[in-house]
């Protein structure tokens, strides 16, 4: 089995990968880098098959539902192949009324969990993992009498923690390849355990008792672990959750009974005035029409900020323009994405008088959880990706072998 990092040996986001065994392609991800300042402009690797048909390209296998991972695909042919947890799909399709991450691929195929299946020469088995996305997966790929463990983007720290300590346990091992990713690796300096997200409750939930009106949760919809974090947090503290009208449209898509139901007495559901033009615009009025019985509007959530906990993003702000008093945010993004808002939020807070605090954890694992990670595994050669800092995998890591970006080589 031959192997081509098309990008991501030196960056985070853009992952894509290619694999090739007895003349056949099999892509891991293809993502939108997220360097790039625009991404309209960003060209498809050079891959037969991605464009014009082709019988020896035989796909791509999706990771999960984050832009960096499946973002170029839309820019293939609409018959590519295409792999993905049926979750990660659902959630794909219920952005498509939202904004630009929605997306339909036509040609799919669902996997599942330790479910392995085979497409031509390669035989793939998927693991369910713990990530800020929903339904994210690591693979295991073998081909030619060979087995290369492709990580995608993991943790251990969140909300399916366990799924992560019942790999450790029955990982296969050795992998003649482990293409590890190293997310947290630049980032935090060292720092080798992350906040949990039952801890990030604790804490949300010990910050709610003190705040004497509004709180807003700024977290990305698509969180689905983080929403249950807020909510948990918010239903402890006394407080009603209110999600806006994509919350709700996601937790709908996904149906499960183990998250609250928009349409149940869990949650109340608002309609931002931004999609409200929106919807109007499109004559969407069936994507509102559920929540109804369900909805609040500004006036309400004014007189009630007290009793509520709702997701907030700046789209939002002029809505809530008579609700802000005592109100507090509750900054829950990577904290690099603040210097990188077109909008200043922390500006608005002060101006505002709304109380700005951060309270997050990162959706990768930090480098205590990669070190029990690759000891399960036991890799021939370790292949640093989705990472600034590639060079640094050496100090934790053995088996170290960094490839580039764009060159073959072989597992
Ligand atoms: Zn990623």
């Amino acid at each position: 089995m031959r192997v081509r990092i098309h990008r991501g040996t030196k960056e985070v986001g853009g992952n894509c990968i290619e694999l090739s065994s007895g003349g056949k392609t099999l892509l891991l991800d293809m993502g939108m880098p997220l360097t790039a300042p625009d991404p309209a402009n960003v060209k498809l690797p050079q891959i037969e098959g991605l464009q014009v048909e082709d019988r020896n390209f035989l796909g791509i296998v999706v990771s999960h539902p984050h832009f960096d991972h499946y973002g170029l695909i839309q820019k293939a042919r609409s018959s590519t192949r295409v792999f993905i947890g049926s979750d990660a799909e659902k959630i794909l399709r219920a952005a498509i009324p939202f904004g630009s991450f929605g997306v339909v691929f036509q040609n799919v195929t669902h996997y599942q969990h330790r479910v392995c299946f085979e497409v031509g020469p390669f035989k793939i088995t998927p693991f369910l993992n713990d990530h800020s996305a929903f339904d994210a997966y690591s693979f295991l790929v073998e081909a030619d009498g060979q087995s290369l463990f492709y990580s995608a983007d993991l943790r251990g720290h969140g909300r399916k923690a366990r799924l992560f300590d019942q790999f450790l346990k029955t990982a296969p091992k050795p992998v003649d390849v482990l293409l590890m990713e190293g997310t947290t690796i630049g980032r935090e300096n060292g720092k080798e355990v992350a906040k949990s997200e039952a801890e990030l409750e604790r804490e949300i939930f010990e910050s709610l008792k003190v705040t004497p009106g509004l709180a807003l949760a700024y977290f990305s919809a698509q969180n689905i672990d983080r929403f249950v974090t807020f909510f948990k947090a918010s239903k402890r503290a006394g407080r009603t959750f209110v999600a806006d009208l994509y919350l709700a449209h996601i937790l709908d898509a996904l149906g499960r009974k183990s998250l609250p139901s928009p349409r149940g007495n869990d949650l109340r559901v608002f309609l931002p005035s931004a999609m409200k033009r929106r919807i109007v615009r499109e004559k969407s009025f069936d994507l509102v029409a559920p929540y109804y019985p369900k909805r609040i509007y500004p006036e309400e959530i004014a007189r009630c900020a007290s009793d509520l906990m709702m997701i907030f993003r700046p789209s939002m702000a002029a809505d809530l323009e008579n609700a802000l008093r005592g109100a507090k945010l509750f900054y829950s993004l990577w904290p690099g994405y603040l210097e990188r808002d077109g909008f200043d939020l922390q500006a608005w807070c002060v101006t505002r008088k709304v109380a700005f605090e951060i309270h997050h954890t990162s959706g990768h694992a930090g480098i205590s959880d990669l070190k029990r990670l690759v000891k399960a595994l036991e890799p021939k050669r370790l292949v640093p990706i989705h990472s600034f800092a590639p060079q640094r995998f050496r100090s934790f890591f053995p088996n170290v072998q960094p490839a580039n970006d764009g060159e073959w080589w072989e597992v």
